[in-house]
């Protein structure tokens, strides 16, 4: 079977720098080109502190999936530029998988319908930890006995997009088997604005950022005389890079976006 070629778009951030070193240590994966809005024409070998791939960086994604021969387009930057990626991607029957989190419903639902209509596959996973994903699907069985939960979500400081990705899949999930319910005393009110946190469907979503934190969640469910906490710590980057490994080879199988590293899982 050939190598699956796979532009890496945000090369120098700290996931995308965690990518090129997977692929590299990965020999069914080739990295035929990075995009990035800096250091356009240089190798991704020029660029301080990245692996000495001999691959192109194009600050232009249209003229890099135009040129490159590519089966896949991993993406991790930011909402609007991931967002714009992913289309763009699709359009162009390169297969994305999207770890950028911060899309809309409707971007979602946009790129679902675009997927299917050009027969693409892709995968947009809000969080490529396998650990992560369990965490989320214990929540949601919980969530059938103990209605009643709040979800904590912590992140370092340079985070742009708040709530998390995983913090709203994870409220979407337990949504599915829980009745709506507003939480909290009726007449319950906020002397500082956000005091109580977002609400997702009466459930009350809070959200830290601070220097030193990776990625980490706590899902809180309360009932007479008992809680349960689920929790979830990512203390390095390197625990996400199983899932885009594990993304990048279902991808070609599919032709239609999956949202979730929970439904590729075996
Ligand atoms: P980061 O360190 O800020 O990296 C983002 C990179 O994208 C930066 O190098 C940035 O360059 C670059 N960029 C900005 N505009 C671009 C453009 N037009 N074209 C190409 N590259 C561009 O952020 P991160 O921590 O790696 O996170 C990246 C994304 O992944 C975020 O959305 C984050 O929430 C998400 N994330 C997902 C998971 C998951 O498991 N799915 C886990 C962690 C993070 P400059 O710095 O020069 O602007």
């Amino acid at each position: 079977m050939n190598n699956i070629k796979v532009i890496v778009a945000g090369p120098r951030g700290r996931m995308g720098s965690e990518a090129l070193r997977m692929i590299e240590k990965e020999d069914t994966f080739d990295l035929v080109a990075c995009v990035d809005h800096k250091y356009n024409g240089l190798r991704v070998s020029e660029v301080e502190g990245l692996p000495a791939f001999e691959a192109f960086i194009f600050e232009d994604i249209e003229e890099c999936l135009q040129t490159t021969d590519a089966d896949v387009l991993v993406d991790l930057t930011t909402p609007e530029v991931g967002y714009k990626h992913t289309k763009l991607a699709l359009q162009h029957g390169v297969r994305p998988v999207v770890g950028t989190t911060g899309f809309t419903t409707e971007q979602l639902d946009e790129l679902k319908q675009l997927a299917e209509e050009k027969g693409v596959g892709a995968v947009i996973a809000p969080n490529f930890a396998v650990g992560a994903v369990l965490m989320m699907q214990f929540s949601k069985w919980a969530a059938k006995y103990f209605p009643d939960v709040e979800i904590i979500e912590r992140h370092h400081d340079q985070k742009l997009d708040a709530p998390s990705g995983t913090a709203v899949k994870t409220a979407e999930l337990i949504q599915e088997v829980r009745e709506s319910k507003k939480q909290g005393h009726p007449d319950e009110k906020e002397t500082i604005e956000g005091a109580r946190g977002a609400d997702h469907d009466g459930m009350k979503i809070h959200s830290v950022r601070l220097p030193g934190l990776v990625a980490h969640q706590e899902v809180v469910f309360g009932s007479s005389g008992q809680n349960l906490t689920i929790k979830h710590d990512s203390f390095h980057r390197e625990s996400f890079m199983s899932g885009v490994k594990l993304s990048i080879n279902q991808v070609m199988k599919l032709n239609l976006l999956v949202y979730g590293l929970e439904n590729i899982l075996e």
